[in-house]
């Protein structure tokens, strides 16, 4: 029996040392690949609910690994956090989007007329603390040649939890700066409603959970959809749901007055060259 228990805990640490040399594999890699830029940008549109007019697209990063090919994020960010490679992973969506949708603004304004396009990105948890955070943007802005009003930044709620006084200073100084903020997987943390009473937000992202519950049969889920749509109204805070996949999802979002969406009912997010920045509208096909 004892010999048996000795076993078990030998394989325990065997594992605990295969996930740990997993884990440092994986970080090595991902700092080479933030060396050698191994990234690329994901765009998905975000549309208006009811004429399906374009209005801008999130960007979501994409790991080209060499071997292992294009990662998703889940696949890498929980490690990219540990340890502080999400920041010039960040940075570099910050830069390399902004410069995008600089360039496609300028041709949507000057040869055809039309509005320009706004680009959310996500800022992680880590970066978001980071009291640079504020002069890198504007930097980035400067470069790239973007203007602030074509910038969203995209910040969970848990990561404005951290330090509530801190994040509301920074968000204030985004803003006066002319950028816009979104609370990203809204719902999905502790305290949201109570501290939507002082945090500075010009859009609430309804996190995916929400619409994917939202069932006929679901009258809970649903009058909670409804409540938020109305607290976005009220509070004059433009509400955007994700993972909208379903035209009945989308009418009954339409329904309750719900201005926006992302999802793949319109679009998966695409490569950069894919993006349909031309378009006016974008009816799902
Ligand atoms: P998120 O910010 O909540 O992004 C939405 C995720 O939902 C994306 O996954 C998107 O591809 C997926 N999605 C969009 N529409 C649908 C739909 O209709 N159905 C379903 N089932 N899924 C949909 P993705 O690209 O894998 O990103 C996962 C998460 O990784 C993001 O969640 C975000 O938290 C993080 N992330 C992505 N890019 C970045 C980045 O550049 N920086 C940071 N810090 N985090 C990022
Ligand atoms: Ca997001
Ligand atoms: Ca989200
Ligand atoms: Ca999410």
């Amino acid at each position: 029996r004892a010999k048996k228990q000795g076993d078990t805990y030998s394989f325990f640490t065997h594992c605990l040392d295969r996930d740990a040399r997993l884990h440092f594999e994986l970080e090595q890699d991902l700092r080479k690949a933030v060396e050698k830029e191994e990234f690329s940008i994901y765009l998905q549109p975000r549309v208006a609910m009811t004429d399906h007019t374009l209005l801008g697209m999130e960007g979501l990063i994409r790991w080209c690994h060499p071997q292992k090919g294009i990662c998703s994020p889940a696949e890498f960010i929980p490690c990219a956090e540990l340890n502080g490679l999400i920041v010039p992973m960040d940075l570099w969506m910050m830069e390399t989007g902004c410069r995008q949708v600089a360039q496609w603004n300028k041709e949507r304004e000057a040869v055809h007329g039309k509005p320009p396009l706004r680009l959310a990105l996500n800022v992680s948890a880590w970066h978001f603390r980071d009291n640079r955070l504020p002069d890198r943007v504007m930097d980035i802005l400067k470069k790239t040649g973007c203007d602030p009003g074509w910038l969203e930044l995209e910040v969970t709620e848990t990561a404005i939890m951290k330090n509530l006084s801190g994040a509301i200073a920074t968000l204030n100084l985004l803003r006066t700066r002319g950028i816009s903020i979104a609370l990203d997987d809204f719902g999905t943390g502790y305290s949201s409603l109570n501290y939507l009473r002082s945090i500075p937000v010009d859009t609430l992202k309804v996190d995916r959970s929400f619409i994917a519950a939202m069932v006929p049969e679901d009258e809970k889920s649903r009058f909670l959809l409804a409540t938020i749509v109305k607290i976005g109204t009220h509070f004059n805070i433009h509400v955007v749901a994700e993972g909208v996949e379903e035209e009945w999802q989308r009418a009954y979002l339409e329904s309750i007055g719900c201005p926006s969406a992302q999802g793949y009912l319109w679009s998966q997010p695409v490569p950069v060259p894919e993006f349909p920045y031309l378009r006016d509208t974008l009816p799902p096909p």
